[in-house]
Parts: C-alpha cells; sequence; structure tokens
C-alpha cells in the first residue's frame, strides 16, 4: 500500500490574486509527520463538475484525498455534491445536524435562512468530523482502502479539525512511518555545477529523494528518507549525504537552515571578532545583511558607504592617486577600501565591495564586474567576480560573496 494524499483546495478565490491557497501547507506538513506524501496539489474553482473529476482521478493515484473549503451554505459551497458524484452516493440530511446548527443560530439570536441546511447533509456512509469552530462540519469517508476527507476551508476551522480528528485516524490506519531530512545550504557555485558534481552520487538513489532548489542569494540541497523507522531513515540520509558533503566541502555554509549572515556573525561571535565593511556598489545592502541578524551588535562594529570617489577619499582616506591610476572598481580600491574600513573603525576584519552593477556601464568597466575585499590581521585578499544577472541580483551575490570571504577568513 503507497501512502500518497493529494490536496484539492475548493474555491475560486483562490484562482485570482486575492486568495491563496495556505490549507494544503499546513495539511502537508502534518501528512509528512506522517510519513505520507502529498503527491500532487489542485485548486479548482467552484465548479462541480471539474471537482467531482478531480476527485475521481485523484483516486487512481492518492490513497488519501483531502478536500477544503466549499462547505458553507451558500450556493457556490458544492464540495459535499461534487465528492458524493464522484463517489455515486447519495448525499443525505442529517436532522441532528439540522438541529444543531439551527441552535446555534438561537444562541446568537438569528433566524436560520433556509440555505444553512445545505451543511447538514452527509454523503451515505461517511463520518461526520465535528466542528467547534463554526458550522460546516467536515466529513470523513472510506472507499476500497481510498480515505476522502472533507474540510471547511476557513484555515482557523479547518485546522483544529485536522489536528484534532483526521491526524488520530490516519496514524492508525498507517504502518509505522518515518520522514527524517537533511538540508545543506550551499555558496560559490552555480546550480549547475553544483549539480553536476553530486548527481552522480544522489542519482542512484529514489531514497532518499533529493531536490535542489536555488534561492535568492544561495542554493538548498534537500535530502528526504521515507522509511519504517528512524535508524534506516537516517542510515539512507548518510549514505547519500555523507559523499555529497565530501564533495561539496566548505561551500556548504549551513546545515541546519540559517542564513549566511546568521552563520558568519556566529563565527565571529565564537572568535571574539570584529567587522567593519566599506561598500560602494552593494549601497549598504551588505551592512543591512549583517545587522537583521539578532544580536549583531556584538561583532558588527559599523560601515563607510561610499559610494563616490570623493566619499571613498574623504571618508574612508583612500589615496586619490590610487583611484586616479586604477579606478574605483579596481582590485587595489578593493583592497584599500578593506584596509582602511578596518583600520578606521577598529576591528578585527574589514570587508568592501566595488563593482559595475549596470544597467549600463558607468565607468567603462563592464557590467557585472564587481571586487570585494577583505583585510584582517593576517593580511588582505581581494576576489574578482564576473556576475550575470540584472542590477538587483548583481547587488545581491555581490553581498553574498562578500560575506563567504569574511566567513572563510575568519580565524586566519
Ligand atoms: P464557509 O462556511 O466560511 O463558507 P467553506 O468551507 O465554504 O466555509 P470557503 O467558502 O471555501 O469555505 O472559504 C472560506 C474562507 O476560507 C475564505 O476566506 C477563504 O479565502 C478561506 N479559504 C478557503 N480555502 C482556503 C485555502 N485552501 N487556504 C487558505 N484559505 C482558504
Ligand atoms: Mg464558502
Amino acid at each position: 500500500m503507497s501512502h500518497n494524499a493529494e490536496i484539492i483546495a475548493v474555491g475560486s478565490e483562490m484562482l485570482t490574486s486575492q486568495r491563496l491557497d495556505t490549507n494544503s501547507l499546513y495539511i502537508a506538513d502534518q501528512l509528512n509527520g506522517l510519513g505520507v506524501e502529498v503527491c500532487r496539489k489542485l485548486v479548482i474553482g467552484d465548479d462541480c463538475a471539474l471537482v467531482a473529476e478531480a476527485v475521481q482521478d485523484a483516486m487512481r493515484h492518492a490513497d488519501i484525498v483531502i478536500l477544503s473549503g466549499g462547505l458553507g451554505p451558500t450556493e457556490d459551497d458544492l464540495t459535499r455534491e461534487a465528492v458524493a458524484r464522484a463517489l455515486g452516493r447519495p448525499l443525505q440530511m442529517r436532522h441532528d445536524l439540522v438541529e444543531a446548527i439551527e441552535e446555534r443560530f438561537r444562541r446568537r439570536q438569528r433566524k436560520m435562512a433556509e440555505n444553512n441546511k445545505r451543511q447538514a447533509y452527509v454523503i451515505e456512509g461517511g463520518e461526520v468530523l465535528p466542528n467547534p469552530n463554526g458550522t460546516a462540519v467536515g466529513q470523513w469517508i472510506e472507499e476500497n482502502g481510498h480515505v476522502v476527507i472533507l474540510l471547511p476551508g476557513p484555515p482557523g476551522e479547518l485546522k483544529p479539525m485536522f489536528t484534532r480528528e483526521c491526524m488520530p485516524r490516519l496514524a492508525q490506519r498507517l504502518p509505522a512511518q518515518v520522514i527524517r531530512t537533511r538540508l545543506y545550504r550551499v555558496t560559490g557555485m552555480t546550480e549547475s555545477d553544483l549539480d553536476h558534481l553530486i548527481a552522480p552520487v544522489y542519482s542512484k538513489f529514489t531514497n532518499p529523494a533529493t531536490t535542489i532548489l536555488a534561492s535568492p542569494f544561495d542554493i538548498h540541497v534537500h535530502l528526504r528518507a521515507r522509511c519504517s523507522t528512524e535508524q534506516e531513515a537516517e542510515r539512507l540520509l548518510a549514505e547519500v549525504g555523507d559523499p555529497v558533503v565530501e564533495l561539496l566541502g566548505d561551500r556548504i555554509f549551513s546545515r541546519n537552515g540559517d542564513s549566511l549572515e546568521a552563520v558568519t556573525g556566529a563565527e565571529l561571535r565564537k572568535a571574539g571578532a570584529t567587522v567593519a565593511v566599506a561598500e560602494s556598489c552593494t549601497g549598504g545592502m551588505l551592512a543591512e545583511r549583517i545587522t537583521a541578524v539578532p544580536a549583531s551588535s556584538d561583532y558588527f562594529v559599523g560601515g563607510f558607504l561610499v559610494y563616490n570617489n570623493s566619499m571613498k577619499e574623504s571618508l574612508l582616506g583612500i589615496d586619490h592617486a590610487l583611484i586616479e591610476r586604477h579606478t574605483a572598481v579596481s582590485p587595489e580600491a578593493a583592497q584599500a577600501m578593506a584596509e582602511q574600513a578596518r583600520a578606521r573603525a577598529g576591528a578585527t576584519y574589514g570587508v568592501s565591495t566595488t563593482g559595475e552593477a549596470g544597467p549600463e556601464s558607468s565607468t567603462g568597466v563592464p557590467v557585472g564586474i564587481v571586487y570585494i575585499g577583505f583585510a584582517g590581521p593576517g593580511g588582505s585578499e581581494v576576489r574578482k567576480l564576473n556576475l550575470p544577472g540584472d542590477r538587483t541580483r548583481i547587488r545581491m551575490f555581490a553581498t553574498q560573496a562578500a560575506l563567504d570571504l569574511l566567513r572563510r577568513n575568519i580565524g586566519k
């Protein structure tokens, strides 16, 4: 028996820019905890035929089918009808539910409109899932080893219902199964280079499943093992994860999800060191990333935002002749900026950025050329970057490379 689930979010509002289906994120998280994978998610408008068709289709490849939304009292709430149609079962009016709804209205001194009775219909053979937070009850229906679950749309009603009513029932049906994951965050290489390097290791395995995801600043490598025991899952994770770690080496900066600025900050704190920055093309973004981390005052001294040449000279004390000779976008300027930031701020380390972020070159240097500088007690280092992408990406990657250069030099 497979343990796959499909989630169907019903509601036309989620097909516009008005609303996003967030219920499925919650449900998927809970299911994963039970060792159940979500194999597909759908968002469908308020269309009875489409929903019925989707339920039938879902039952072909998933043994758990979960619908959210469309259980309200109005004409466009048609999930009950759609599932009844898909299963070929009639809807039955439950008088105890009619009474409960009437009672709810009475308590609020309101008269129940006739259409509220729609919420008292239960699919034949279905079990009612109580809803202490609203009028629409949920439903649990079993058919040929499959389960179809109907849940109300409002997250404040769906979440408690799923946790209290569905999770224990699902856990009982499933053999013990666990999912264990590993996450490596990697910087300093492209997604395709990374894949080329580690694909020979991970592609031999379907369990754990490996996913490589590019995020704005770095790349996430996810490993996900599904097994019957924790030990087995950990063993499989090690079988793929350990060689991947070996191959990627110190390009992995985090194994717990922490950002590069958080990891670098923690290293600085551990070393009892401080840092100051001098930024040109990144215009403060480097300092912004460093200070976004709580308690960064432990190690961040401050920075020099020196966008034009006269500020580089007056604020940082860079030699006029140096800029004349080499220009401001040069390894010499990057090095002098890092050294001066360090000296003027009295910090252990200095880090700098200077480059051409585009879209037009204002310096004669090609767009995407960025120099990042590092200065520390052991000397200085400059890296030349040739970054692809638009202005935003170039500036983002420049801060990433600068942080990484700092991280690699801490304690050296
Ligand atoms: P109601 O009795 O409130 O009508 P319902 O089961 O019919 O409940 P919907 O009408 O589909 O649910 O949605 C009610 C509210 O819940 C709306 O604000 C809707 O945007 C929100 N909602 C519905 N589905 C989702 C979802 N998948 N993720 C997040 N919010 C949702
Ligand atoms: Mg509704």
